[in-house]
């Protein structure tokens, strides 16, 4: 293999990379635009976020598919921030061509971008970053939530979000339903736990009732599977039967016993029809066949614990329930009399594309309201961070020695790249906005970023754009992570069994 091939491996991911790139720089920022994927059945999805748009794009080339899972670390440590770290990766990657171009060897570029990375997210840490107060936690969600189609009611949005981590404690924690119908203003957040399944057999329960949880033992035991039994004759094949049915209503008499003035039993399992039956008679309900998180979720609301059989049932807890239909779906909407953490986020938007949307809009701004409060710093958003660090950097090459010293000049302006962006998106022009933010970090003004009203740069902490700092700071180390791995890529072979 020449050098000159190898060079050709490297240059054909770049390429790859860079086309990714283009697919979602259009997006970043608030005046980014959207974009309508579309399947070869004709399903559309409308959405401004890069990680579901590099999720449901079909890509073949292994270097592009290696920025795709970069973006997929960032989403899943820090919720947000995927379209900067894939804008960053690819300025990296372009930039490294050109020192490859003037005769820097791939590893020093790589041994250059780790060192500046590192030298970059020290000052983020240690000079950019804030503590966070209780109004920086809904500015985050807004920053998060900007561009989004929760744009058009902001306020709610961001106090729903930091409303519903905090009774959580952790976004991981807080459900979302998606209900459609009405519009994103009338979502609120329901102290419980909403169940979609009906009653197995049409009920009308209290408000108040007694409920009970339970995950299995309301149907036959399923057999192993190829289990062959003989009987002799009818008689023994009716008292197979009927000792089974026995069993059953054994059970559901342990579940009676519990429930003396009736109410609701919820079934990890199946319930066979006959059981709902003899329950229903007590005026007990039955929902059946309900997710292990949605147990978990009624466990919290009522502060019941999941009994495994109706005969380990030591106890009802008392809950208000009712039903509510949305678009031929029912609901049961279940409240506890506990003190709980449990809250379920209930969305609305006016069609389920539009309703998608929301949900991934919650997700990121869920996410980074949760990281703030879970202890992380704040940064000025808008690009703002990315142009402090770059400037820091400059005045740091100087320090190294040799030629990793360009590396980190190449480092410090592709980080320019997403002020840059966000202003190119905002119809503004983006060398005049790096050159003012340039301007103005020198004058000691290190949270200014693009005015997308207005033109120019302005203060982004006084606008209330603001960002977890783990957001910047692993888009920094994940964006030069994959870069110095395809940078490091010399040939690409096809292996056995592709
Ligand atoms: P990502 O997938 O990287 O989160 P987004 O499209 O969500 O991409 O854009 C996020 C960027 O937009 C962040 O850098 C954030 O600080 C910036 N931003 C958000 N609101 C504003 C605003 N009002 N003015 C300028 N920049 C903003
Ligand atoms: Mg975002």
């Amino acid at each position: 293999m020449t050098e000159n091939e190898n060079e050709n491996a490297l240059r054909t991911n770049i390429n790859a990379v860079k086309t990714i790139v283009h697919t979602v720089k259009s997006t970043l920022g608030p005046n980014g635009r959207d974009k309508m994927m579309v399947d070869g059945g004709g399903n559309a999805i409308v959405t401004n976020d890069g990680a579901t748009i590099l999720r449901e794009l079909d890509v073949a080339h292994p270097g592009a598919k290696m920025i795709i899972e970069c973006a997929h670390t960032q989403e899943s440590l820090c919720y947000d921030g995927t379209t900067s770290t894939v804008v960053l990766a690819g300025q990296l990657l372009t930039n490294s061509e050109n020192l490859m171009n003037r005769g820097l060897h791939p590893n020093l570029v790589c041994k250059g971008y780790n060192e500046a990375a590192h030298m970059a997210t020290d000052y983020l840490k240690d000079s950019l970053s804030r503590d966070a107060s209780d109004e920086t936690l809904t500015s985050v969600a807004k920053t998060a939530i900007t561009g989004k189609t929760l744009d058009s009611a902001t306020e709610t949005v961001s106090q729903l979000c930091v409303e519903a981590v905090k009774k959580a404690g952790d976004a991981e924690k807080v459900r979302v339903l998606s209900l459609p119908g009405g519009s994103l203003r009338d979502s609120y957040l329901f102290n419980g736990a909403i169940v979609n399944k009906d009653y197995v057999i049409e009920h009308e329960v209290d408000m108040e009732c007694d409920i009970l949880l339970v995950n299995m033992g309301l149907e036959p035991e399923k057999t192993e599977q190829n289990v062959q039994v003989q009987l002799q004759d009818m008689k023994g094949y009716n008292a197979f039967k009927s000792s089974d049915r026995e069993s059953m209503l054994e059970q559901a008499k342990n579940l009676t016993n519990h429930l003396p003035k009736g109410g609701v039993v919820f079934v990890r399992d199946g319930a066979s029809d006959h059981v709902c039956a003899y329950l229903k008679k007590h005026d007990i309900a039955v929902v059946r066949r309900l997710p292990e998180s949605t147990m978990k979720a009624l466990s919290s609301t009522l502060g019941l614990p999941i009994a495994q059989m109706p005969s380990d049932v030591e106890c009802a807890a008392r809950g208000k329930v009712h039903k509510q239909r949305h678009y031929d779906v029912d609901y049961i909407f279940v409240e506890g009399m506990v003190d709980s953490d449990q809250s379920t986020l209930v969305l609305r938007g006016a069609t389920t594309t539009t309703l998608d949307e929301i949900e991934r809009g919650f997700d990121d701004a869920l996410g980074v309201v949760s990281l703030v409060m879970n202890g992380d710093g704040v940064v000025a958003g808008g690009g703002s961070a990315y142009a402090s660090m770059a400037s820091y950097l400059r005045s740091q090459a100087a320090t190294v020695e040799g030629r990793a010293q360009m590396a980190i000049e190449a480092f410090a302006e592709a980080l320019e790249i997403i002020p840059a962006t966000i202003a190119e998106n905002g119809g503004q022009d983006p060398l005049d906005c790096i050159l003012s933010l340039r301007h103005a970090i020198q004058d000691g003004s290190l949270d200014m970023g693009p005015d997308l009203e207005n033109e120019g740069i302005v203060s982004m902490n006084e606008s209330g754009v603001v960002e977890p700092s783990s957001l910047i700071r692993q888009a920094v180390l994940s964006a030069t992570e994959v870069t110095t791995a395809i940078l490091k890529i010399d040939d690409v072979i096809a292996k056995r069994g592709a």
